[in-house]
């Protein structure tokens, strides 16, 4: 599963990336993490990346794309993963959609967390109160002017992602003002659809599926044309062999047939005469 989670700062997209990954088994890919930990270890990105991200900027696209390239590609990103916070715009968008095209993956969602502005600075101020009672360092961007400098951000380059991805036909959007569970639920029966047909309600045929019953269809043909025995199973056998088989069993049951019939036409029932003569009657005959 290859997500995206879209939204403000303070939406809830790394609450709710969390669960997902305890849910699907999938990574976590979060651009600000990633950043964090490279400024933590002074890497020359982190060196790069720090006093723009103290500011409330956004670090250069070209930074976090690669940062993106290299992650989708390592072993645990295999099962698939949560994007959040990136992309973050719309030249990130593009360069994603090329990254997954070359390695021949796609997305399953885009899902956008909804919430009123006026309550992300009071998301923002409690989760600082919550990290320093919590005795963890709060992030250097946790300030009023850093946040609205993340939200002025946010507006200008991140929201035009919303017609983006309304205009590749894969944005969901959800309420992200719902408690946390009731938005956990929401994005839930959001990808459950995912694997169903959406015109009759059976199980959509999954390209796994469908290349396996290819692969049966074309498997028992060969064997068939060749006229090759299988010994597994009534699937495997060769349908030459079937054939004479019910063939068989068809003319028994004809036979069966016919002797009943004409045991019924002997014993002649009574109302079974008079349908007879009031056909015959019918007919003129
Ligand atoms: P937020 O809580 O604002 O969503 P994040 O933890 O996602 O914060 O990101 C923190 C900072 O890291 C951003 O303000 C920005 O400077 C930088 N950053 C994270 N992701 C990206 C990205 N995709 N493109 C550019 N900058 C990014």
């Amino acid at each position: 599963m290859r997500l995206i989670l879209l939204g403000p700062p303070g939406a809830g997209k790394g609450t709710q990336a969390q669960r997902l990954v305890a849910k699907h088994g999938i990574v976590q890919l979060s651009t600000g993490d990633m950043l964090r930990a490279a400024v933590a270890a002074g890497t020359p990105v982190g060196l790069r990346a720090k006093a723009i991200m103290d500011r409330g900027d956004l670090v250069p696209d070209e930074v976090v794309v690669a940062i993106i390239a290299d992650r989708i590609g390592q072993p645990d990103a295999k099962r698939g993963f949560v994007l959040d916070g990136f992309p973050r715009t719309v030249p990130q968008a593009e360069a994603l959609d090329r990254l997954l095209k070359q390695r021949g993956l796609a997305l399953d969602g885009v899902i956008a967390l909804k919430v009123d502005e006026g309550i992300l600075l009071k998301r923002i101020e409690t989760r600082v109160a919550e990290m320093t009672a919590r005795g963890e360092k709060v992030r250097a961007d946790d300030n009023p002017e850093a946040l609205k400098k993340r939200l002025d951000a946010y507006r200008a380059q991140t929201a035009p992602l919303v017609d983006y991805y309304t205009a590749t036909g894969q944005l969901k959007t959800i309420d992200g003002m719902a408690p946390i569970d009731a938005v956990t639920a929401a994005i839930d029966s959001l990808l459950k659809p995912a694997g169903r047909s959406r015109s009759r309600g059976k199980p959509a045929a999954t390209r796994a599926g469908r290349a396996r019953t290819a692969k049966a269809k074309t498997a028992r043909g060969r064997a068939a044309r060749r006229g090759v025995k299988k010994s597994r199973g009534k699937a495997a056998r060769p349908a030459a062999g079937r054939g004479r088989k019910a063939a068989k069993s068809a003319q028994v049951s004809r036979k069966k047939a016919g002797r009943r019939a004409a045991k019924r036409s002997r014993a002649g029932t009574r109302s079974g005469a008079r349908k007879t003569r009031a056909k015959r009657l019918t007919r003129g005959r």
